[in-house]
């Protein structure tokens, strides 16, 4: 079977050349520019590394960036005194705060503490639960991509078997959630599941978000599904050299291109989506700020 490789590179571009624009529209009929701050308490590399990606691809979208770096024995509350200076500064129309966050601090209250108008990651307790009552809120940026991505491929997907492996408040749970309201057929599996490799077969559309280097095989997947890898994994490259290494998915791409309708790669798939939703999430609570109409 043919499988069409999804380009979560490519889609990702477009969406933020559209960010691009609105914002630009936005500058000239409004004389507004969207703000993003994002806070990294630590010195997590890989989350450096995210936070360098988004506020680069902020600032290229046209928007204000502003990065807070705090150390990683940084009090919880200097760190809520921080999202409250945010919070409350007009300029600022998104907050992020890297997650992970260091032991000593409670994760779910400093999320909490973000004013949920402005939590452009959706975690606030409050648009988590705007999401699971199918009203207006900010969507998680991971799942958001992904739904982006089906939808495109698919049109609709109402009556579609959905499984996605993993269940986090940051994607499993949320990706669930979005994928009822477009009509799928849920089921959330995770590490108590009974007959993974059964359940996945039964799926349309299979999102894998667990964390484990190529976990799921080709012969988990139904000809012809749809399969989004969410999963980010570094494993050893010897054939890169000594000591190198490389991404992979959670899912084994080599063997489930060979049975999926459709895949997206990692890298290259998901990963630049997320961003790119976050820069639509931070123009989109900036025009709710301003009581202006929501991009589409
Ligand atoms: P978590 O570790 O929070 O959750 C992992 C989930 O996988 C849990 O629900 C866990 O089950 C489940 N799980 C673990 N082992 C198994 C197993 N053997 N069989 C079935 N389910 C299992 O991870 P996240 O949701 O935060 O992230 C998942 C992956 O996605 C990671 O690789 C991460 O790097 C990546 N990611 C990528 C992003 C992107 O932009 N592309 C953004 C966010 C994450 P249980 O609950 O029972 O423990």
């Amino acid at each position: 079977m043919m499988t069409k490789l999804i380009d979560g590179k490519a889609f990702a571009a477009k969406v933020r050349g559209q960010v691009g624009e609105q914002v630009a529209r936005l500058q000239a009929d409004h004389g507004i520019t969207p703000g993003l701050a994002v806070v990294l308490v630590g010195e997590d590399p890989a989350s450096q590394v995210y936070v360098r990606n988004k506020g680069k691809q902020t600032v290229e979208a046209g928007m204000k960036s502003v990065e807070h770096k705090l150390d990683a024995d940084t009090s919880q509350a200097d760190l809520l005194a921080l999202v409250a200076t945010l919070n409350a500064d007009p300029s600022i129309h998104g907050i992020l705060v890297q997650l992970p966050l260091p032991d000593h601090m409670d994760e779910a209250a400093v999320i909490n503490a973000i004013d949920p108008a402005k939590d452009v990651d959706g975690f606030h307790i409050s648009n988590v639960g705007l999401l699971g009552t199918g009203q207006k809120s900010m969507v998680p940026c991971t799942p958001l991509g992904c739904l982006m991505m089906l939808r495109d491929h698919h049109g609709s997907l109402s009556g579609l078997e959905a499984v996605v492996i993993g269940r986090s408040n940051i994607v499993g749970k949320p990706m669930a959630q979005l994928l009822l309201g477009d009509s799928c057929t849920v089921t959330v599996a995770h590490s108590r599941t009974r007959d993974l490799p059964d359940v996945v077969r039964r799926a349309d559309i299979v999102v894998a978000a667990v964390g484990r280097a190529q976990m799921v095989p080709g012969d988990w997947i139904k000809p012809g599904a749809t399969v989004i890898d969410v999963g980010i994994n570094r494993i050893p490259a010897p054939e890169k050299g000594e000591g190198k290494t490389r991404l992979v998915g959670d899912v084994d791409f080599a063997s489930a291109a060979e049975v999926a309708g459709a895949i997206t790669p990692v890298p290259g798939g998901v990963g630049p989506m997320t961003i790119a939703c976050l820069l639509a999430n931070t123009l989109t609570a900036c025009c709710r700020a301003n009581n202006l109409p929501e991009p589409e």
